[in-house]
């Protein structure tokens, strides 16, 4: 079809997007309607996982929606409880909590944050967060993220989130009081420009949250589900938080997220959480293929080894054409440009042929890469060498 022929103004406006629909996907390749191929290093906003329409997902899904959609949010299903159980299994966490988006399941993470520190704090509601973070489009999560501009597009904010810096610690000290209930930090702030906390960082933290018994809490929802190259992001500072979040690749391309916290600290009353889709078991079996799919013997160790040959690959380019380096886990990474031409080279290399390559520049000045942990190093190899025609032609 012609892009005229879909009824696109009937959508509210909330982006500029380009003219294109796009139809159908497989792995790193994504089409549009006029059958154009891109190379995917987006997809979805690292939401896609194991790429678009992943078999075991579709299987898994296809099974379930015959099977059972949605009992109900009050009774248990099986998808619910092994995903659960999976997760428990491989993290230091002992509860999960399932919702449908990152930021209400960062929302779960700042209610019962308060709610602990009602029971056990004398009242303390406070969560420190950092500038530049990002944690959700919500209002309490608006207020919780560092984003420029962002305290004031819907005032008044929702109280309770001082800012302190990434990568410094005195900066958190400082804003402790005993109001202060938490310390909600990415490992890897990736809408911030993919900047990663520091393993010293992350155990100073832990220290000082322990110090003064407060809570540390992870937004891994975009840092986690095998993206920083470990199945967590915190596993690489070796530490152990009490809450974290996940969304994005849980789901490998469906709404699905997850609250986690030790058992020490989960304290919900009945009444005091909910959801009415929350943990469907549709989205939950789509989640448990992909964990399991994550957690198979050899897949993480595939993840670190190009995660490595993309921070090689990026390096290589950066020093040819003078740029500033690259930073990133896994396959989470940034080429840090040395101009602000990220968007135009996003535009240009969309739109090129007869193949376009999709990528992401999260700060003008740099180009996140976030590509399907499946990806293969041929896919890898024909990015680079889409890009570098791009950056011939600019
Ligand atoms: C994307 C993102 C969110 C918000 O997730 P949604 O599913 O869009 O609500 C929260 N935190 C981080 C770190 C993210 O990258």
């Amino acid at each position: 079809m012609n892009f005229q022929e879909y009824p696109v103004e009937s959508l509210m406006f909330i982006t500029n997007r380009p003219e294109i629909v796009f139809t159908h996907g497989k792995g790193s390749w994504l089409y549009d309607n006029n059958e154009k191929r891109y190379l995917d290093f987006i997809q979805g906003w690292a939401v896609n996982s194991l790429g678009h329409c992943n078999d075991g997902m579709i299987e898994a899904m296809d099974k379930q929606a015959r099977t059972l959609i949605n009992p109900s949010p009050a009774f248990y299903n099986a998808p619910m409880a092994q995903l659960a159980g999976l997760l428990s299994a491989n993290s230091c966490f002992d509860k999960v909590f399932f919702a449908n988006s990152g930021a209400e399941a960062n929302e779960g993470a700042i209610k019962l944050a308060r709610k602990w520190g009602k029971k056990f704090k004398g009242g303390a509601y406070e969560i420190i967060t950092f500038d530049h973070s990002f944690h959700g489009r919500t209002l309490a999560t608006m207020s919780a993220s560092g984003k420029p501009g962002w305290d004031t597009i819907y005032a008044p904010q929702v109280p309770g989130f001082p800012k302190a810096e990434l990568n410094d610690i005195a900066t958190v000290e400082k804003l402790i009081t005993d109001k202060t209930v938490g310390v909600m930090l990415e490992p890897i702030q990736g809408e911030g420009g993919v900047i990663p906390a520091t393993r010293e960082f992350m155990q100073a933290l832990r220290a000082l949250t322990k110090k003064h018994n407060l809570l540390m809490i992870v937004d891994e929802v975009q840092s986690g589900c095998g993206r920083a190259g470990t199945l967590f992001a915190y596993e690489l500072s070796d530490v152990e938080p009490d809450i974290m979040t996940l969304g994005k690749g849980i789901g490998g391309g469906v709404p699905l997220a997850a609250l986690l916290s030790t058992k020490e600290v989960a304290c919900f009353e009945p009444g005091d959480q909910g959801g009415t889709y929350n943990g469907n078991p549709l989205m939950t079996a789509a989640g448990f293929s992909v964990i399991s799919q994550l957690t198979a013997p050899g897949f993480l160790e595939g993840v670190r080894e190009r995660g490595e040959y993309l921070k090689a690959q990026l390096l290589q380019l950066s020093e040819e054409r003078g740029f500033n380096g690259e930073r990133g886990e896994g396959l989470l990474r940034a080429l840090l440009l040395n101009n602000d031409n990220g968007p135009k080279i996003v535009e240009m290399a969309r739109d090129m042929g007869p193949d376009g390559l999709l990528l992401n520049a999260a700060r003008p000045n740099l180009l996140r890469f976030m590509p399907a942990l499946n990806v293969t190093k041929d896919e890898i190899d024909q990015m680079m060498s889409m890009l570098r025609s791009v950056l011939d032609a600019l």
